[in-house]
C-alpha cells in the first residue's frame, strides 16, 4: 500500500502553491479542482446530470457548465450548492481513486480543498497535511488568485471548516506566512520526511 497525503488548507492558503513544489520534488500530485474543471469542460461527464438537475440555461452554447451563472446561484442559495456538490463529488472522488492507482511516485499527494469538511477522502489518504496561513495573508491572497473581492473571500471562508478545527485534525502543519521560497523550503523538509516514513505504510 503507498503513502497518500491529503493536502487541504482555506481558501487562499496556497495549497496549489504547495502542490507545484512537491510536484517539483517529483511526487506524483493529484488536484481535485483540475478534476472538477475537467468534469465541467465542454462534455465533461458531469454535464448531462448538471443539465438535468439545473437546466439548460447552465450549460453554455459549447456545451459547459456556465460558472458565472452556477457561481452566482450557489453564492446565493445552499440548496443548490448542495445539489452540485451531490452531482459532482462523487465523480471527483472516482476519479482521484483511478488516477491514484496509476501515481508510480514513491508516495503520491491529492489536493482535496475540502477534505476536512466533506469526510469522502477519508479511506483514501493516510495523513493529512494542512497548509495554514494568518487571515490577513489569506484574504489578501486569496483576493489576488480569485479575483473575488473581501467580503465574498469571507462569505467562502465561513462555508469552510474553522482554522482552529483544520488544525486540529493535521498529521502535518506547513506554515505559509513567509516567501514563496520558505513555502519551497518547507515542503522538501516535509518530502524527506514522507519518504523516510514509506516503511511506516
Ligand atoms: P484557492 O483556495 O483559492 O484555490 P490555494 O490555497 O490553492 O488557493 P494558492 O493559489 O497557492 O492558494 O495561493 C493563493 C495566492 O497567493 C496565489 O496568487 C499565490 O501565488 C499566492 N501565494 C501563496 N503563497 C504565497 C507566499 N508564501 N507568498 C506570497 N504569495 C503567495
Amino acid at each position: 500500500m503507498s503513502l497518500v497525503i491529503g493536502l487541504t488548507g482555506g481558501i487562499g492558503s496556497g495549497k496549489t502553491s504547495a502542490a507545484k513544489f512537491f510536484t517539483s520534488e517529483g511526487v506524483d500530485v493529484i488536484d481535485t479542482d483540475k478534476i472538477a474543471r475537467k468534469l465541467a469542460q465542454p462534455h465533461g461527464s458531469a454535464i448531462p446530470s448538471i443539465q438535468k438537475s439545473f437546466g439548460k440555461n447552465f450549460i453554455t452554447t459549447n456545451g459547459a457548465l456556465d460558472r458565472k451563472k452556477m457561481r452566482d446561484l450557489v453564492f446565493s442559495d445552499g440548496a443548490s450548492r448542495r445539489q452540485l456538490e451531490a452531482i459532482l463529488h462523487p465523480l471527483i472522488r472516482t476519479e482521484a481513486v483511478r488516477l491514484t492507482a496509476l501515481a508510480s511516485s514513491p508516495y503520491i499527494v491529492i489536493v482535496v480543498p475540502l477534505l476536512l469538511e466533506t469526510g469522502d477522502y477519508r479511506e483514501i489518504v493516510q495523513r493529512i497535511l494542512v497548509v495554514d496561513c494568518n487571515e490577513e495573508n489569506q484574504v489578501a491572497r486569496a483576493i489576488i488568485r480569485s479575483g473575488l473581492n473581501e467580503q465574498e473571500v469571507h462569505a467562502i471562508m465561513a462555508t469552510q471548516i474553522s482554522r482552529q478545527k483544520r488544525l486540529e485534525q493535521a498529521d502535518d502543519v506547513i506554515v505559509n506566512d513567509m516567501e514563496m521560497l520558505h513555502l519551497q523550503k518547507s515542503v522538501g523538509i516535509l518530502h524527506q520526511k514522507y519518504l523516510s516514513l514509506l516503511n511506516e505504510y
